[in-house]
């Protein structure tokens, strides 16, 4: 008998057909003989409702009241489809993050897992029951509830797999699989049929919704089983794994995000120290930098630009200015209309001309690059937000696979 893990997301479950739809894929997977846990997400937009709501009331809200609002939609996902389970015949129980012994840190609304108690679980799962789990919320050292992040439901479910050193995680949604870009923007994307947990953690970090990075960050510890596949068409999905055949394919997806800010401080002395200066600053507050530009020292001064998420741009724009004469910046300035555009593959480290041409397609596009930045296996560029999704179109033509 095998454990399979199956995570539904919020398009899986938007009404009461879809989350009849999710209670027959899970019962067939149960009557094949297997034990199932099921994570699930809020239905529909309801999580985005729910900060709406909160906004209404008091756009200063303490996180923590958010996560508690917040949870709630998980809740009535999880109840809901146990019921349908139920109304199937099967025997099941619906459980929140924290009766599943989900305990995280106190980052409210952007909790980390810290540990997973799995008595309650096993024990349901010996007495024979389908366990629905309420994804993307836990519970903190005082007892608090929490939240994982936005899209934090895949981060849910492979952390069960990996406590309940699970056979397989599944985590369906409403595309087929993972694709070379996000389907709904480049119509010619092409599905993967595997790839490495690698390659999925630099997609997942640069934007591709399609899984939240701290879950592909977890799988690749604990050797999760990992598939992405669809609720509504049951076709082979897309499998996560240490390691792929890259040959086929040099560029393994295009991804763009439109989550970040760019800030420049300039007119800094050209001087040891003022970056070290301004990056403990941002640490300090637990602001995490990405791309970094320094420019050459001309006339003894030099500007710093660098990219934030946007989340927390107020947050850095306020402790720069506050403190902008320790380390003696003239001026501070900022873009939030920016996106990040990257191609991720493990194939491009051994291959020299993939920078070229990535850059070649989007001068064939007329679109300025502001930033660069590279690692093995990635090429991100900044440039203005209305021309993102025509990078990602330009930028896959040029390195789609060959059919
Ligand atoms: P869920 O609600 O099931 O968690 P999400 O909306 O979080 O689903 O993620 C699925 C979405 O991710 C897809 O609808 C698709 O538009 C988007 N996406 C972005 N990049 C990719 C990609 N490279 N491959 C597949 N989907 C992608
Ligand atoms: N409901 C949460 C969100 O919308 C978590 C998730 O769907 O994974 O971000
Ligand atoms: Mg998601």
């Amino acid at each position: 008998m095998s454990l399979i893990v199956q995570k539904f997301g919020g398009t899986s479950v938007a009404d009461a057909d879809r989350i009849r739809n999710v209670a027959k894929i899970i019962t067939d997977t149960y009557k094949a003989g297997n034990n199932v846990v099921a994570v699930v997400s809020a239905q529909g937009d309801t999580t985005d409702d729910l900060i709406a709501k909160a906004a209404e009331i008091n756009p200063a809200a303490s996180k923590r009241e958010l996560d508690v609002l917040l949870s709630c939609g998980e809740q009535i996902s999880m109840s809901l489809l146990a019921m349908a389970i139920q109304k199937l015949g099967f025997p099941v129980i619906s459980l929140t993050g924290w009766q599943a012994g989900l305990k995280t840190d106190s980052a409210y609304g952007n909790a980390r897992i810290k540990q997973i108690d799995t008595d309650r679980l096993n024990a349901e799962l010996d007495k024979g029951k389908i366990v629905i789990i309420a994804g993307f919320q836990g519970i903190n050292k005082y007892d608090d509830i929490t939240t994982l992040g936005r899209g934090g439901s895949d981060t849910t479910a492979v952390a069960f797999a990996a406590a309940l050193k699970a056979d397989l995680c599944q985590i369906f949604t409403d595309v087929d699989g993972v694709y070379t870009a996000d389907p709904r923007i480049v119509s010619d994307a092409v599905k993967l049929d595997e790839i490495s947990y690698d390659e999925m953690l630099e997609l997942a970090s640069l934007g591709a919704q399609v899984l939240h990075n701290r879950s592909v960050e977890l799988a690749k510890k604990y050797h999760v089983n990992l598939e992405i596949l669809s609720s509504f068409k049951n076709v082979p999905g897309t499998k996560v794994k240490e390691v792929v055949n890259v040959e086929k394919m040099l560029v393994r997806g295009v991804t763009r995000d439109n989550d970040i800010a760019r800030i420049s401080i300039i007119g800094l002395p050209d001087e040891p120290g003022i970056a070290f200066k301004i990056f403990s600053l941002l640490a300090q507050k637990r602001i995490n930098v990405d791309i970094i530009l320094q420019s050459i020292g001309r006339c003894n001064t030099k500007d710093l630009s660098f990219t934030v998420a946007k989340p927390n741009l107020d947050a850095a724009l306020s402790i720069l200015n506050d403190n902008i004469n320790s380390f003696k910046g003239k001026s501070i300035t900022y873009d939030d209309h920016i996106s990040k555009v990257s191609i991720v593959g493990a194939g491009m480290e051994s291959n020299p001309g993939v920078a070229a041409k990535m850059f070649e397609a989007l001068y064939d596009a007329n679109i300025n690059i502001q930033m660069i930045s590279t690692s093995e296996i990635k090429i991100s560029v900044l440039i203005d937000r209305d021309d993102s999704e025509k990078a990602v179109k330009a930028i896959h033509e040029r390195f789609k696979p060959a059919d």
